[in-house]
């Protein structure tokens, strides 16, 4: 499922002048106008000054985080707690809202809350007849460095294979808390220790993927004692500004950070896009391109389910980010 959520204008953008030039159609359209074409141009005259693209939901400035949720999050829940896998991704530029959809603010919190406080209830109600624990893990991948969010003093991780060939990171910090509270200052507290730097257009754009993940394990308690354990995992992925290097100007050390950031992303979208192909033929897809695609492997292929979440500012001043964004996404669609 490919999702777009379009942002409300900021009052910079209004400040600036800027005007909305992507507009959400029905529930499943977005259509793009060009602001720098020249009407006397009349090579181009003929040309169509704006771009549809569909999408399996899009979302702008009316719809709540509550609305994000339930229309793309929420069926998922019942399956991870069975034992299948689930990954959501906020992908866009700096500035597009990822963080708003994925964090949230304790008022209208985001994604990680409301998954985990719906998670938390459907283990309560089948608890019965089941044992469950649950355990959370935050960390960012950045320059193809691992480093734990919840305890950043942990220097570098790395990634091993245990011997049923999942990919887990070793020496990780695992909570597990049912209180919703704790969470959010937990994630909030982590999401500061993100590696966030000045670019040229964004005074404060994350150079890193953030990933939380949670691992349900469950167990059937049986009649007879040989128990029955499912394990399920669910990835939840705010992705580094998709923005590519030359156009916020980077040199050096920024310029570095963008290679990495676009080689990971653009794994990323090889790996979906192979997955998509018709039966999902495994073995033409390259999970080794990079950290973030490696440690997905077991939630993007199998028995997983994949949510892309595109995020783009209405700005006319984001054209050219906007429009890059939508292929981008367009492309990820057929997963
Ligand atoms: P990103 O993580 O993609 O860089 P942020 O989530 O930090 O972007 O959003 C940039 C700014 O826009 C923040 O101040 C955020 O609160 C605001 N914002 C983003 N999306 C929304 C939204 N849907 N509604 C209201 N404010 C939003
Ligand atoms: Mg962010």
């Amino acid at each position: 499922m490919v999702a777009l959520r379009i942002r409300p204008l900021s009052e910079a953008e209004l400040e600036e002048g800027a005007t909305i030039i992507a507009h959400k159609v029905g529930d499943q359209a977005v259509v793009l106008m060009d602001p720098g074409e020249d009407p006397e141009d009349t090579l181009r005259a003929h040309r169509s000054r704006e771009r549809t693209f569909i999408f399996d939901r899009v979302f702008d400035h009316h719809s709540s985080q509550e609305d994000v949720y339930s229309a793309t999050i929420q069926h998922l829940v019942e399956g991870v707690i069975c034992g299948y896998n689930a990954t959501v991704f906020a992908y866009g530029p700096s500035g597009a809202g990822k963080t708003h959809t994925m964090l949230g603010m304790d008022a209208e919190p985001g994604i990680y809350l409301q998954t985990l406080t719906d998670l938390f209830q459907a283990i309560e109600e089948t608890r019965d007849n089941m044992d469950y624990s649950v355990s959370m893990s935050y960390f960012e991948i950045y320059n193809e460095v691992i480093r734990d969010l919840l305890n950043p003093s942990s220097g570098f991780l790395d990634l091993r294979e245990d011997s049923r060939g999942s990919i887990q990171i070793a020496g990780i910090t695992e909570v597990s808390t049912l209180n919703a509270q704790e969470i959010m200052q937990l994630l909030t507290r982590g999401n500061r220790q993100r590696t966030q730097e000045p670019t040229a257009t964004n005074k404060t754009s994350s150079r890193s993927h953030a990933v939380l993940q949670v691992t349900v394990h469950q167990r059937r308690r049986g009649r007879d004692l040989a128990e029955e354990v499912h394990l399920g995992r669910l990835f939840m992925v705010d992705l580094a500004g998709s923005e590519r290097a030359s156009q916020t100007q980077n040199r050096g050390k920024r310029m570095k950070e963008g290679a990495h950031i676009n080689r990971s992303l653009l794994a990323l979208g090889n790996c979906i896009n192979a997955l998509s192909e018709k039966g999902g033929r495994a073995q033409y897809v390259n999970f080794r391109d990079s950290k973030l695609t490696r440690l997905l492997k077991d939630a993007l292929g199998g028995n997983s389910h994949t949510v892309m979440i595109a995020h783009i500012s209405p700005a006319s001043s984001s054209f050219e980010e906007s429009r890059t964004t939508l292929l981008y996404a367009y492309r990820a669609k057929n997963i």
